[in-house]
């Protein structure tokens, strides 16, 4: 069997991996919060663990591997969304409207997360779905001398596990008083110590708990919803590294505290951040974007996907419209060579050594170059089909349908053949910017012209030309 190798945050270093148990490997992912459309950034995690998922499925089949993502639908900008909805004389309880904002924004998700070749995982709960197993939690917490309730709220005791807190991301809890930017409030013992649950206006959701009513923070989730789902002991646990401090330090003491006999998660996995152009990526820089505006403007979700891949996830990725650009004309490439043609039964070995080891994408998008370049179409196709690439659902933007492509270049050299005798190029021109605007790039030279689909193509444009 295939030996993955992935870098444990947890070890700083790349490991062989070992599942406890090869029959289920389980994986948990933080999912996003559900107030607003997903950002090109919030899909990179997306992209990176889905090739993870495709890979120990393919290494240990796919009935053997549980990935579960939760979706937060816990959230003040929820909140506020419903309850905007609900002075503005939208109908129905604030809970039904908060439901209604996340049932849309999971919709969105779905739909454009989908719209780049990621698979859905196996579970993917929802936190108000499992608050009786928070409140579970947090009284054994309680119990255990790690939590204590004051004022509405139940807070960790970050003391109770002082040596342990901060490993992960390998800060002492000092050098995080010192430097971090923590809340403080009258009621904690310790300025580090976190919210596990907190009290809920009128105004605000809420369930009633030993506590008053109230609704959870935001950790005490993923370690309710991964205890669930996984057991105490699960193999894989990933997330953005933005999530490293405080989201997982704050997990793992969590889940370890509350159950000791556990290991929690035995290999973490993060991914780096993605920039635009070279620059983070920020509303007020004017370069913030969603995915759903990229498929909108006509970017198809498999050339995101493919420009994710070309970076590692455990470097800083760079969005450029210049790599979406060559990301395109290598899958129209890669498309044409492979129709009509049958997978291979395997992928190519140096492709699954590549992503096996520490998922280098880079490396197996590399070798699909060597196998399209060697004509192996059938093994082209079997091989990225493992990176969630060439997939037939995936395919439509790069079919030019019934548009005639060559009969448009050719009216357009006989164009520019009678300008040329008389000196007359208006024609040429509005052919020119009528093939721009369907999104195709016109070459041309002295040996012809030539009509080459590019981003955004659309054969419907050309009608009426
Ligand atoms: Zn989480």
């Amino acid at each position: 069997m295939t030996t993955i190798k992935l870098h444990n945050t947890r070890t700083r270093t790349k490991e062989d991996f070992v599942p406890i148990s090869a029959d289920n490997v389980r994986m948990y992912v933080c999912g996003p919060t559900v107030y607003d459309r997903a950002h090109l950034g919030n899909a990179r995690p997306v992209v990176v663990f889905d090739v993870l998922y495709r890979l120990l499925r393919h290494v240990y089949g796919a009935d053997h591997v549980t990935y579960v993502r939760n979706f937060t639908d816990v959230d003040d900008k929820i909140n506020a969304t419903a309850l905007a909805r609900q002075k503005a004389g939208a109908e129905g309880t604030l809970e039904q409207l908060v439901q209604e904002r996340s049932d849309e924004t999971i919709g969105w998700y779905l739909h454009d997360m989908g719209a780049l070749g990621a698979l859905e995982p196996n579970e993917m709960p929802r936190a108000t779905e499992y608050i009786p197993q928070m409140i579970a939690m947090i009284e054994g917490l309680i119990e255990k001398g790690h939590a204590y309730a004051a004022e509405g709220h139940v807070l960790f005791a970050v003391d109770s596990w002082k040596e342990r807190y901060g490993a992960l991301s390998g800060r002492s809890v000092d050098d995080m008083i010192a430097g971090a930017r923590v809340e403080v409030a009258p009621y904690k013992k310790n300025p580090m110590d976190f919210v596990l649950w907190k009290p809920s206006s009128d105004e605000l959701p809420g369930w009633d708990s030993p506590w008053g009513r109230g609704r959870p923070g935001w950790h005490i989730e993923c370690s309710a919803m991964s205890y669930e789902l996984l057991g105490e002991s699960f193999d894989i646990h990933g997330g953005g590294n933005d999530l490293m401090f405080p989201h997982h330090e704050n997990e793992i003491a969590q889940s370890c505290c509350a159950h000791p006999e556990g290991e929690f998660a035995r290999v973490w996995l993060h991914n780096e951040m993605l920039q635009v152009e070279g620059k983070k990526m920020s509303k007020s820089l004017g370069n913030f974007f969603t995915v759903h505006d990229l498929l909108d403007q006509g970017v198809p979700g498999e050339v995101i996907r493919f420009v994710f891949l070309q970076t590692h996830y455990r470097k800083p990725m760079d969005w450029t419209e210049k790599k979406a650009r060559e990301a395109e004309a290598t899958l129209r490439k890669w498309r044409a060579l492979t129709a009509g043609i049958e997978p291979a039964a395997s992928a190519a070995p140096s492709v699954i050594t590549a992503l096996s080891d520490d998922l280098n994408t880079a490396g197996a998008l590399t070798e699909l170059h060597r196998l399209a370049s060697d004509g192996d179409a059938a093994g082209l196709l079997a091989s990225a089909r493992v990176l969630g690439l060439l997939e037939p659902e995936m395919g439509d933007w790069a079919d030019t349908g019934s548009a005639d492509l060559s009969g448009h270049a050719a009216r357009l050299a006989d164009a520019r053949a009678e300008a040329m005798q008389s000196k007359d190029f208006s024609e040429v021109d509005r052919l020119k910017s009528a093939y721009v605007a369907a999104g195709l790039e016109v070459r041309m030279s002295k040996d012809g012209v030539e009509l080459v689909p590019g981003a955004g193509f659309d054969a419907a444009k050309l009608e009426g030309v």
